[in-house]
C-alpha cells in the first residue's frame, strides 16, 4: 500500500489531497502543542513487538466495575490466554494470562491512576504456549452469544475509558441504533497507537466494526478519522470498499475523539445531558477495541497484549506491542530509556492521561501511551486569579462554564456545581486548563467535586 506523507497540520488542504468533499468537526476544543516530532515521530514507524517479558503482573481490575475473582493460586501453571480472573458482576470482564508460566503470587500493584489493586504475578516459562481451549464463534447470528464471548475475552474500551464493551453492546430492544461508529480520531497529542492499528490491522478493525454493528442492529457503519492521518484514511477507505462502511475525515481538533464530539461531528446528533450515545441512536467503539472484537469472535483470542505509544522525552520514540502486565519501566527502557531531565510519566495522552510514577505499575488494557515528560514545575507556571476572560467557556467541548465549576468547587459548593452547572457532563478533556491564561487547575477541582458528590 502506498503511504502518504503526514502533513504538518490537519487543515482542509489535506482533505483536498484525499479528494474528500468536506471535512467534519465537532464544535469547540483546542489545538494542543506537541513538542518535538509529536505524533509524526511514532506514527510513521511500524509497530515493534516488545521483548517477551520474564514476569508479568496482571491486575484483577482493568475495567470500570468490580474486580475479577482470581481463578489461580501460587504455584499453578498457566497457559497463554488462559482465563485467570472471573468477572464479578455485569460491569466486570475476565482477565487472562499474557504469558505461559507459573503463578508466583497475588500481590498489590499501583495501577495507572494511583489506586492499589491485586495483580496475579506470573513468571514466564519462555514458551508462550497458548491455551488450546480458545476457539472462535461457529455462528455469528446470535448476538447474546457474541456479547458473552466479548466479555469472556476481557474486552474493554481500549481508547482509555476501560468501559466493558459487552455492556456498551447490550442495547435494550427499545433503543434502535442507527449508527455504529468506529472511532479512529486519536486526537490526543503524541499518541499514534490507533493510527498504526488502522494501518497494520485494517481488516481486523473493520471486521470488529461489522461484528459490533451486527450485534446492535445498526443501520449504518461509519469510521471517523482525523485528517492528520491521511494514510489511515486511505487504507481504511480502500479496505471498506463494498462493505457498506463510510470512512469520513474529521478536522484535527482536540477532543474530536470524545464520544459525544464524534457523534455530533459524524451525525449532527447531540447526546443531551444525562443521556447515553444509544439514546441518540449511536454506539461508538475505538479501533483497537474493534480489532480485539474481531480476534475474540473469529479466533477466540482474549486481550493479552496491546499497542502502546512510548514517546516524549525518550531516546527512541516508537509504538510497541506490549503484553498486558509488563511494568512501565521496562517499556520505557525498550524505547531507549528516558533522556536526561525527564521527571514525569503520563500514562495515556497528555490531556486526559494519568500522571504519576511507579516503576512497577503494569500496562493495562486501556493504556495506549507511556509519555515521558520534562515537567518544569509550578515555578514556571505562576497561577493567578480568574480574570473572567471566557477562554475556557469558548474551548469547552461540552458547552459548560468551566470557570463556574472551578469557583463552585473551590468553595466546596459541590451540589451547586452538579445541579446548576451540569458537573456530570464534564468529560475531563483538559481543554479549559490548556487555554486558561491564569493557569488555574480547573480539571483538578472538577474531579474533586465529582468525587465529593459521588460520595454523598
Ligand atoms: S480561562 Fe481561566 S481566567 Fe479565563 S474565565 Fe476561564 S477560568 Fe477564568
Ligand atoms: S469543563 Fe470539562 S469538558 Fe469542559 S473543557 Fe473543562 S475538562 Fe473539558
Amino acid at each position: 500500500m502506498a503511504m502518504l506523507a503526514l502533513p504538518s497540520d490537519g487543515g482542509a488542504k489535506n482533505g483536498e489531497v484525499l479528494g474528500l468533499k468536506r471535512t467534519l468537526i465537532s464544535r469547540r476544543g483546542v489545538h494542543p502543542h506537541e513538542a518535538g516530532g509529536g505524533k509524526r515521530e511514532t506514527g510513521t514507524k511500524p509497530i515493534e513487538r516488545a521483548a517477551r517479558p520474564s514476569v508479568v503482573a496482571i491486575p484483577l481490575t482493568q475495567h470500570i466495575g468490580a474486580s475479577c475473582k482470581p481463578l489461580v493460586k501460587p504455584g499453578d501453571k498457566v497457559l497463554l490466554g488462559q482465563k485467570i480472573g472471573e468477572p464479578d458482576g455485569f460491569m466486570s470482564v475476565a482477565v487472562h494470562a499474557s504469558v505461559s508460566g507459573v503463578v508466583k503470587g497475588i500481590q498489590p500493584r499501583t495501577l495507572p491512576g494511583g489506586q492499589r489493586a491485586d495483580a496475579i504475578v506470573i513468571e514466564s516459562d519462555g514458551l508462550d504456549q497458548w491455551d488450546p481451549s480458545l476457539k472462535g464463534a461457529d455462528d455469528l447470528r446470535d448476538p447474546a452469544k457474541l456479547i458473552a464471548m466479548i466479555r469472556e475475552a476481557g474486552i474493554v474500551g481500549m481508547g482509555g475509558a476501560a468501559f466493558p464493551t459487552h455492556v456498551k453492546l447490550s442495547v435494550p430492544k427499545d433503543r434502535p441504533i442507527d449508527y455504529m461508529i468506529l472511532n479512529g480520531a486519536e486526537c490526543e497529542p503524541y499518541l499514534s497507537c490507533d493510527h498504526r492499528v488502522m494501518l497494520e490491522e485494517t481488516e481486523e478493525a473493520l471486521d470488529g466494526l461489522e461484528i459490533a454493528a451486527g450485534i446492535v442492529g445498526a443501520k449504518r457503519k461509519v469510521v471517523g478519522i482525523e485528517l492528520n492521518k491521511p494514510d489511515a484514511i486511505e487504507a481504511m477507505r480502500k479496505a471498506a470498499e463494498g462493505k457498506g462502511i463510510e470512512v469520513r475525515a474529521l478536522k484535527t481538533k482536540y477532543p474530536q475523539g470524545g464520544e459525544r464530539q464524534m457523534i455530533e461531528a459524524l451525525t449532527g446528533r447531540q447526546v443531551v445531558s444525562g443521556k447515553l450515545p444509544m439514546d441518540a441512536g449511536c454506539v461508538v467503539i475505538n479501533v483497537s477495541t474493534a480489532a480485539a472484537i474481531s480476534r475474540a469472535i473469529r479466533k477466540g483470542l482474549p486481550i493479552v497484549e496491546r499497542v502502546v505509544t512510548v514517546a516524549g522525552a525518550v531516546k527512541e520514540p516508537k509504538n510497541l506491542r506490549v503484553r498486558i502486565g509488563v511494568d512501565i519501566e521496562s517499556v520505557i527502557e525498550q524505547a531507549g530509556g528516558a533522556i536526561e531531565g525527564a521527571n514525569k510519566i503520563v500514562l495515556g495522552g497528555p490531556m486526559m492521561g494519568l500522571s504519576g510514577y511507579n516503576p512497577n505499575t503494569p500496562i493495562t488494557k486501556c493504556i495506549g501511551g507511556v509519555l515521558v515528560m520534562v515537567d518544569r514545575g509550578k515555578a514556571d507556571r505562576p497561577r493567578g486569579n480568574c480574570i473572567r476572560c471566557g477562554k475556557c467557556v469558548a474551548a469547552c467541548p461540552a458547552g459548560l462554564m468551566p470557570l463556574d465549576l472551578y469557583a463552585l468547587s473551590n468553595k466546596e459548593f459541590y451540589e451547586r456545581a452538579r445541579d446548576e452547572r451540569s458537573l456530570a457532563d464534564c468529560i475531563e478533556c483538559g481543554c479549559c486548563d490548556y487555554v486558561c491564561p491564569s493557569k488555574l487547575p480547573i480539571v483538578h477541582f472538577i474531579r474533586v467535586a465529582k468525587h465529593a458528590v459521588t460520595r454523598k
